[in-house]
């Protein structure tokens, strides 16, 4: 499921809007929960996708604070 890819425009991981193509912004967070497929260099990062630089410095803040990480 996570190798396919989405159809329609990618939501904002903090408020939830749509993206329009090419306005995305892309990052990464600390997140021990996760684990990669087929890259174990990836384990323990979050990729994240927001609708501006604001919001996804706000979901970095967030992964950022939660316990057990
Ligand atoms: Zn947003």
């Amino acid at each position: 499921m996570d190798s396919e890819k989405p159809e329609g425009p990618q939501l904002c991981g903090w408020c939830g809007m749509g993206i329009h193509d090419g306005m995305e912004v892309h990052g990464m967070a600390p997140d021990s929960s996760v684990t990669h497929a087929s890259d174990p260099a990836r384990d323990g990062q979050r990729f994240l996708t927001s609708c501006s630089r604001e919001h996804l410095a706000a979901l970095q803040e967030h992964y950022r604070h939660r316990p057990g990480g």
